[in-house]
């Protein structure tokens, strides 16, 4: 049977939520809580004060503002705010108020941002109607206290979001100014991506007795991390679908999952990819077994080529062919990232891991290479140009094994006919085109926009934490791409390219690198020390039944 993780303990409707905020969650496809959630929310509807060590990306707006909601909802109506949340930005002011807005929809909770460069008239007459929860960055939000356009004395919770960083940006005295205006039974809840002293002394001064959490602390034994190209991009949140249309079409995976974080997000996902002309199929919790069954199915027979998957769906599910885990999202917990990346690059197999991360989410990144020791590398997105290079590239290889492996003079006709009236460069030109288009042709798209650059407090430090670099796969200065003249249409997988390499070459499966197949041909990568060793090998034996041709890719630049 079915198990629906919402109405089982281990979803938000264990953590004592109210209906109307599970409702709401239902409604944006949340399908569990994330860790922080987990954890964060059980003692802050019992009251507790609590400082929590977690980065954007981790599910910390909800953590808090749900038991804010909760709250409002049990409590009587007051005169003024009864939450306040400061935060650093006025980014993060209308994020995190657009979520309140979100999770508090059908209880009629009234969120209001406030922050600097906002015209303050439009702020006085909705604080005059009344809010019940104010976002603000702390300048803005002494500006009103100062004003007396805003009264605190009602404030039951306030939360500091953020809280490193508005340090940073030289907010210390304005939070310790508005803290003071507000009563001192209150409820404080304090997060921070990192806890330096100065943090600590916040917490010890204002809090009381705080429940504690800390998240992804615990490293992962070495062996329990699949060894797979690990890569993201960073990439602002407008631009996400394009780039991952770009990657895939470069990546060209045979079998991938994109993990996603709301079923809102894979149904729009889904839709995007199918636009895109891959066979992309949803997989979420709200679908039954039955249906589940059938898009694993299609996956398994080769008829679908991409899966999108929130967590709950992909649990507990082996697919054997899987190239590619592409995470459309950072995971909310470094643990998860494990868990999934774990479904690729299994017993030796070939595998990618590429994380699409906001510019925000960089510091998620971190956290996970500082859990499983291994290096996540920056990648940029591919450029149009890039696209339109590979493609052709692609065109030309495939063009030189039909010139290498094909019988053409039945073809012979055609060109005679046409070498009478046209030169036969020229034919050999339209040939190409024809062949380019068929195979897809030219990139419509626009160019992404690289993201702001943000500086990165710590960097350096982070670095320094950071373990053993990954093993196992070659940097790209020494890689050789080798093309084997076999693909799809013999049947071919790339577990069997990597058991007939590692197996007559004597070569590691791990360090052999992508692997790209397509109807006729494969290009696989392997360490350029062993190019020479593995083609000798290779010509020796048989892959699938066949002989097929194998050498270095050649390059026409
Ligand atoms: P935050 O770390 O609060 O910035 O949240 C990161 C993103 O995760 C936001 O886009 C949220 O909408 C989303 N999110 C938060 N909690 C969940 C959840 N339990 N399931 C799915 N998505 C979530």
């Amino acid at each position: 049977m079915d198990v629906n993780p919402l109405e089982s303990e281990a979803g938000f409707a264990g953590l004592g939520l109210r209906a109307e905020l599970l409702r709401a969650l239902t409604n944006l496809g949340y399908e569990e809580p994330t860790p922080i959630q987990q954890e964060a929310i059980p003692p802050l509807v019992a009251g507790h004060d609590l400082v929590g060590q977690a980065a954007t990306g981790t599910g910390k707006t909800a953590a808090f503002a749900l038991p804010v909601l909760q709250s409002l909802a049990s409590g009587k109506r007051s005169e003024g705010p009864a939450a306040l949340v400061l935060v650093p930005t006025r980014e993060l002011a209308e994020q995190v108020s657009q979520a309140v807005h979100r999770y508090g929809r059908d209880l009629g909770v009234r969120v209001l941002p406030v922050y600097g460069g906002q015209p303050i008239g439009r702020q006085l007459q909705a604080l005059q109607r009344g809010v019940d929860v104010v976002v603000g960055t702390p300048g803005r939000v002494l500006d009103h206290i100062e004003r007396e356009t805003l009264n605190l004395s009602d404030v039951r919770t306030v939360v500091l979001d953020e809280a490193d960083e508005m340090l940073d940006m030289g907010f210390a005295e304005d939070i310790e100014a508005i803290l003071a205006e507000t009563p001192t039974e209150r409820q404080t809840v304090l997060f921070s991506a990192t806890m330096p002293p100065r943090i600590d002394s916040i917490a010890r001064r204002h809090l009381r007795e705080p429940v504690r959490i800390t998240m992804g602390r615990k490293a992962v034994e070495p062996g329990e991390i699949p060894l797979v190209r690990q890569s993201a991009y960073i990439v602002a949140r407008p631009y996400k679908q394009a780039a991952l249309g770009r990657i895939l079409d470069v990546e060209a995976p045979s079998a991938a999952i994109v993990f996603c974080r709301t079923r809102e997000e894979v149904d729009q996902v889904t839709e995007n990819l199918n636009g895109r002309g891959y066979r992309a199929e949803a997989l979420h919790g709200g679908m039954s077994q039955d249906q589940r069954d059938r898009v694993m199915g299609r996956l398994r027979g080769g008829s679908t080529e991409l899966l999108v998957a929130t967590d709950v769906a992909a649990r507990g599910l082996d697919v054997e062919q899987l190239t590619h885990v592409i995470n459309f999202n950072v995971p909310v917990a470094p643990e998860a990232y494990v868990h999934r990346i774990g479904r690729v690059g299994r017993a030796g197999r070939e595998g990618s891991a590429i994380t699409l991360a906001e510019p925000r989410e960089q510091r998620m990144l971190k956290a996970i290479e500082r859990l499983t020791g291994q290096r996540i590398t920056l990648e940029k997105l591919p450029t149009v140009t890039d696209l339109r290079a590979r493609r052709l590239e692609l065109t030309r290889t495939a063009l030189q094994a039909s010139l290498e492996t094909d019988d053409l003079e039945r073809f012979r006709v055609v060109l005679d006919s046409l070498t009478d009236e046209f030169d036969v460069e020229n034919v050999a030109l339209a040939a190409i085109k024809l062949l380019h288009e068929a195979a897809g042709g030219d990139v419509e798209d626009e160019e992404i926009p690289a993201p702001r650059e943000r500086p990165e407090r710590n960097e350096r430090n982070e670095r320094n934490d950071r373990g053993p670099a990954q093993r196992g796969r070659p940097s790209n200065d020494g890689v050789a791409r080798l093309f084997f003249g076999i693909g799809r249409r013999a049947g071919l997988r790339p577990q069997d390219l990597v058991g007939a390499i590692a197996g007559e070459s004597g070569l590691n499966a791990r360090d052999i690198g992508a692997i790209q197949i397509t109807d006729r041909f494969s290009l696989v990568e392997v360490p350029e020390p062993a190019a020479e060793m593995v083609i000798a090998a290779m010509q020796r034996s048989t892959i699938r039944g066949r002989r097929p041709t194998v050498r270095r890719e050649r390059f026409v630049r």
